[in-house]
């Protein structure tokens, strides 16, 4: 199976660009921060205080469920697909994706995933912790005004409400917590290739990605084969 890691901050545009290069190469697209959006989500609902986050995770279950739409995530058969992707959800995602439990719990879901399928698996540790042999590693990021506004159109088009500056201080301390933390923090892995798509369009983006995709892989004849 071959394996494209994509990590790096929040709103850099690893979902939507690893999405359309996944569907362009024929590979399962695994957006591994719906995972911990989904637990987040669980520790929400049930008003769970962190110490006891640990035994709570024996009665969560999260699945994938991959659709022509995409991946849908369910949490204990649940579809929460939309219901995790509020502010509130992406800052709870992002404290408690810095205890071990959560970590550990939410690893082997992710191996399996690209243990069974080509993948292009985004998140903030796939390189480095998760997928540590994947055949691309790609760090993506943006400067966070960049970053902040292209959440805060993407919020505005779901018609989930909030300031742009509401938005730019959620991704600045959520750069900070998700770097900073002692567990797999985020950071490029040491073989990842670093792009700055802060001056790029989507389509720029994609464009470049699958570049750098084709020449790794002697031309992209391999990946093209294995569609
Ligand atoms: O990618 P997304 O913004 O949906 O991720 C939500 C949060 O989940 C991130 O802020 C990050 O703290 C956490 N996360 C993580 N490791 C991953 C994916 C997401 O710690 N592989």
């Amino acid at each position: 199976m071959i394996s494209i890691a994509i990590d790096g901050p929040a709103g850099a545009g690893k979902s939507t660009i690893a999405k359309e290069i996944s569907k362009i190469l024929g590979f399962v697209y695994v957006d591994t921060g719906a995972l911990y959006r989904a637990i987040g989500l669980y520790i929400e609902r049930h008003n769970i205080e962190d110490r006891e986050i640990k035994k709570e995770l024996s009665k969560v279950k999260i699945d994938l469920d991959f659709k022509k739409d995409g991946q849908h995530v369910l949490l204990c058969g649940e579809d929460v697909s939309k219901l995790i992707r509020t502010p509130k959800i992406s800052m709870i995602a992002s404290r408690i994706s810095a205890f071990k439990c959560v970590r550990d719990f939410l690893l082997k879901l992710q191996r399996d995933f690209a243990e069974n399928n080509n993948v292009v698996m985004d998140g903030r540790d796939i390189g480095t912790v998760v997928l540590p042999d994947a055949e691309i590693k790609i760090f993506l990021t943006a400067s966070a005004a960049i970053r902040a506004e292209r959440r805060y159109n993407e919020l505005r088009a779901k018609n989930i409400y909030c300031s742009y500056d509401e938005v730019l201080n959620d991704i600045i301390k959520r750069d900070n917590d998700d770097s900073s933390r002692e567990i797999a923090p985020l950071k490029p892995a040491r073989s990842a290739i670093i792009i700055d798509t802060s001056n790029m369009s989507l389509q720029e983006s994609i464009k470049f990605l699958l570049k750098v995709v084709k020449s790794k892989f002697d031309r992209g004849s391999d990946l093209y084969e294995s569609k």
